[in-house]
């Protein structure tokens, strides 16, 4: 059975341009402002030259801003699977709460229920892999935070959008900032065949730091320290096997 049409307030904003390609990455963000109006508002400013093609409100209303057949301007420089182009092949959602700057807090039912109705709805048009739905901070774990730790991923996937899964408990030697060794590089490597922009060199840097904590934020979000602790580093090979 088809789930009835989605109802969209419709709020173009004029910052978009044309694709270079069919969207096929899904990025999720959260908009990171104090309020949901003044989040729309930055998204629809000429001058702001930013934008998304959904805003999704904590009472699960959406609003539509750039068709999808249009590059909205979300991602920033960025990066996943080989393709550097992320606004150009993506689809980006902005989903409202403060963020880490202005109160973050739980994203309430209504909004979470409304993210997922909308990534089906998406899915139903574009050809869009559950490893290929990701946030802001796994395209650009350095720059950003989006959309959080708070954020349920785990949700999201049993309703079928986005990889998850739940390693068996993993002790081991946590991986730390200073570190160079085989194990790191092997780390590297995991990061790198999952989607991220983590060349391997063996040296466990502030680059390496900082993709540990965007897959925390996403993947063990019990744990946002920027240390590969065994169970981190299980969490990752088991979304590997996942993902084949
Ligand atoms: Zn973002």
């Amino acid at each position: 059975m088809n789930a009835p049409p989605l109802a969209f307030l419709e709020a173009p904003s004029p910052n978009f341009d044309a694709r270079t390609a069919p969207p096929d990455i899904l990025v999720l963000h959260y908009t990171g402002m104090k309020t949901g109006p003044e989040a729309l508002d930055r998204l629809r400013d000429p001058d702001a030259k930013v934008s998304s093609h959904y805003m999704v409100e904590e009472d699960g209303r959406i609003f539509r801003l750039v068709p999808e057949e249009r590059r909205a301007w979300h991602a920033g420089v960025s990066y996943w699977k080989g393709e550097r182009n992320i606004n150009g092949v993506s689809i980006g959602i902005e989903i409202v709460n403060p963020g880490h700057q202005f109160g973050y807090r739980p994203f309430p039912d209504a909004q979470v229920a409304a993210v997922i109705a909308l990534l089906a709805d998406i899915r139903s048009r574009w050809q869009i892999g559950d490893e290929r739905i990701v946030g802001h901070s796994d395209v650009a774990p350095e720059r950003k935070d989006d959309p959080g730790e708070l954020f349920p991923w785990k949700r999201l996937a049993e309703a079928g959008h986005g990889l998850w899964v739940e390693a068996a408990p993993a002790p081991g030697a946590p991986l730390a900032e200073g570190e160079e060794s085989a194990a790191v590089f092997a780390l590297q490597a995991g990061f790198t065949r999952l989607g991220y922009d983590l060349p391997p060199s063996g040296r466990f840097d502030a680059a390496t730091k900082a993709v540990v904590t965007a897959f925390q934020r996403h993947w063990r979000q019990e744990r946002v320290d920027g240390i590969a602790d065994g169970q981190t580093r299980a969490q990752l090979i088991a979304l590997l096997r996942l993902a084949g």
